[in-house]
């Protein structure tokens, strides 16, 4: 099976395998801007030189929770290009999706619930795991939406929500554990 990604829309739909192991595949989402590339260059270790295998905007990494390894492949390819056929296919391909807003951005806030509603449409049966993001939790000045307004959404939309600052590295780990614990609860219930 051909695990090799690269940055042409093609292979990045076709690539994922969980014949060794699974893959899970992550896809950011959220208006340019709020911080998705960031996020996943310090999920990639990008920043502190970890051997990241990183192809175009594409992450695969192993990492560690709860005892157990997870392989995460992390798509940073909503804003690629404009194309209406990727934007679905980021809908359909995810096992699991992270939607950022910044905290100091309103409208990217409502673009987050936007998002939301388009991927409840794109996957209606599914008990996707989802993670709401506030992230620039660092410009406390700017902050245009509080962390009671965030929760409060996450709750309506029956998703977790976590504030991180990919300027101070705060929080972006538990992002991710969080990720991998929501897959494995999920994948868990639908065994039984
Ligand atoms: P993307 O368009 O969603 O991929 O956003 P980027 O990751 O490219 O970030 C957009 C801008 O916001 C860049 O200038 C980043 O340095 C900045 N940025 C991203 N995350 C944070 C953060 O947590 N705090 C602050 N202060 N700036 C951030
Ligand atoms: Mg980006």
């Amino acid at each position: 099976r051909d695990s090799c990604v690269s940055d042409s829309s093609d292979s990045v739909i076709s690539s994922g395998s969980d014949s060794e192991g699974h893959v899970y595949k992550v896809v950011l989402l959220g208006e340019q801007g709020v911080g998705k590339s960031s996020l996943a260059r310090i999920f990639g270790g990008v920043e502190d030189g970890h051997d990241c295998d990183e192809t175009g905007n594409t992450y695969d990494r192993s990492i560690e929770v709860d005892e157990e390894e997870a392989s995460i492949l992390l798509y940073d390819i909503w804003e690629q290009d404009n194309s209406q056929w990727l934007k679905e296919q980021c809908m359909r391909i995810g096992d699991a999706y992270i939607i950022v807003y910044s905290v100091t951005d309103k409208s990217s806030f409502e673009k987050a619930s936007e998002l939301r509603i388009q991927l409840r449409r794109a996957r209606q049966s599914e008990n996707i795991p989802i993670i709401l993001v506030g992230n620039k939790s660092d410009l406390v000045r700017s902050r245009e939406v509080s962390v009671d307004e965030g929760s409060a959404c996450a709750v309506v939309f029956d998703c977790k929500f976590i504030e991180t600052s990919a300027n101070l590295h705060h929080n972006v780990r538990d992002l991710f554990d969080g990720i991998v614990r929501q897959i494995r609860l999920r994948k868990d219930s639908k065994e039984e």
